[in-house]
């Protein structure tokens, strides 16, 4: 994509810089700009739709690159744009609310169908859920002077650390997701952060929009997706615009922390915020991701179960730690009881274990002396596999495999692999250890980041085969 990218720039140049722009409004040129743009977003959405799955066919993360950017109406005043992030518009007489704004490289087909949909008003406001990209990264699209840029307090904070790490959170995801572009979009409007606020939020205040007779109050509601989410409610029509507030399903046991690593997020804060939507009593949910939600009961049931899950994986966690158990003995101690059992497609319940654990105790586990000190244990894995034997490490492993231990056949094949990358037969069954924990994850809880992640291990295993065998 990088190449669409960059010939798009030269026809972004050619539309808008050239003499021609002495005749062109700014608003014209922006018109002209978007419509450009709107063509790269649909060759890159293209390109990531036909991208590489990662092997398994089973990336779920790439399902929703599939989701058609199409406009519908879903209340008598809400209309929403699909897409990877929905982008969603509440209209009131004098104006309308943007509340997320999806994909850069979608938002311009998402705005210029939503305001085909309604009469010709105004945009007064844009808000976005929080600085992740699927949500926030299209604001550049709609923004225009005189439109409020709606955010949390701590929403440029967010965005400047995602910034500066950009490359090491975009290689990251670009592995786990191997159907995203190379590199990220080189176009400053497609481009990653630099967004301003103009209006912000912080906890327990509530910024309340009244325009035309609709009332809207943005709530910060932070914990979710990060310390900066705010969410929506429009107290008339009983609608919660929830962002990523619950992942992308609902309801799920939420990904207390990423293992895609980013700043810690606090559970506690998180559980305030799930009691603050609770007191609201919504009618309908409309999630920036998937579809909206209908039935005030069946909401209140599921968020107090999201709620009180989250305050049981904590809780039990902290006992454990009082208790001084290890955390790898409460990441297999804690589960879920029946009354609380709930998909754990996106946030794995052993991870908020591990995940709570450091958030209060930090990243000294008190296990080793080493682990104060810089030399990783891996450092002495060829010495290791020396001492042992290539072929005894190996067989070893295969014996665990065979007996269903694939956890501690991966510790001792990634020593015999360390030191020996060559060896046919260890990587063989490293890479056998993980399609059986795959398999037992896509049969249980169907993690979507496991199951990426071991795809992640088995694609590189399979490079590595492959050049043994080329
Ligand atoms: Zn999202």
């Amino acid at each position: 994509m990088p190449d669409v990218l960059r010939r798009s720039t030269a026809i972004l140049t050619a539309l808008c810089l050239a003499p021609v722009t002495l005749a062109c409004s700014e608003e014209a040129q922006r018109d002209i700009e978007r419509a450009a743009l709107e063509k790269v977003g649909d060759l890159a959405t293209e390109r990531m739709a036909g991208g590489d799955s990662g092997g398994d066919g089973k990336n779920h993360s790439r399902d929703f690159i599939n989701i058609p950017i199409e406009v519908r109406q879903i209340a008598d005043n809400v209309w929403q744009a699909r897409g990877v992030g929905n982008t969603q518009m509440v209209v009131t007489s004098e104006g309308l609310v943007i509340y997320d704004t999806g994909l850069s490289i979608q938002a311009a087909k998402q705005r210029r169908l939503l305001l085909e949909a309604v009469p010709d008003l105004p945009v007064t406001h844009v808000i976005v859920s929080h600085s992740h990209a699927d949500h926030a990264s299209g604001a550049k699209i709609w923004l225009e002077p005189g439109i409020e840029l709606v955010a949390h307090q701590e929403f440029e904070e967010e965005q400047r650390y995602l910034k500066e790490l950009e490359p090491f959170y975009y290689g990251r995801n670009r592995m786990l997701f191997p159907f995203m572009p190379e590199e990220p979009p080189d176009i400053e409007i497609l481009a990653y952060g630099g967004l301003v606020p103009t209006m912000t939020v912080d906890q327990p205040d509530i910024l309340t929009i009244e325009q035309g007779g609709t009332v809207m109050e943005v709530l910060a509601t932070p914990g979710a997706e990060g310390a900066d989410n705010v969410t929506l409610w429009l107290p008339k029509e009983k609608i919660f615009f929830s962002g990523d507030f619950f992942g992308p399903n609902f309801p799920q046991f939420p990904n207390v922390f990423t293992m895609r690593g980013e700043k810690v997020r606090k559970p506690i804060e998180y559980i305030q915020s799930l009691d603050q939507v609770i007191a609201l009593e919504p009618e309908m949910i409309v999630p920036s991701h998937q579809d909206p939600i209908v039935g005030k009961e069946k909401i209140k049931a599921d968020l107090i179960k999201m709620r009180d899950a989250v305050q049981y994986v904590h809780d039990r966690t902290i006992e454990g730690m009082n208790a001084g158990e290890t955390v790898y003995e409460l990441m297999e101690e804690i589960k879920l009881p029946p009354e609380l059992e709930m998909t754990q497609i996106h946030g794995r319940v052993s991870w908020a274990v591990k995940s709570i654990w450091e958030y209060y105790a930090t990243w000294f586990h008190w296990d080793t002396t080493t682990e104060l000190y810089h030399v990783p244990r891996s450092a002495l894995f060829p010495e290791i596999a020396e001492l042992a034997g290539l072929e005894s490490l190996t067989a070893a492993g295969e014996a665990h495999i065979t007996a269903g231990r694939n956890i501690e056949a991966i510790h001792l094949l990634e020593i015999a692999t360390t030191a020996a990358p060559d060896d046919v037969r260890a990587q063989t069954a490293l890479r056998q250890a993980h399609l059986n924990l795959r398999d037992a994850a896509i049969a249980t809880t169907n993690n979507t980041y496991e199951i990426d992640w071991l795809s992640l291990r088995i694609r590189q295993i399979d490079a590595i085969l492959a050049g043994e065998d080329g």
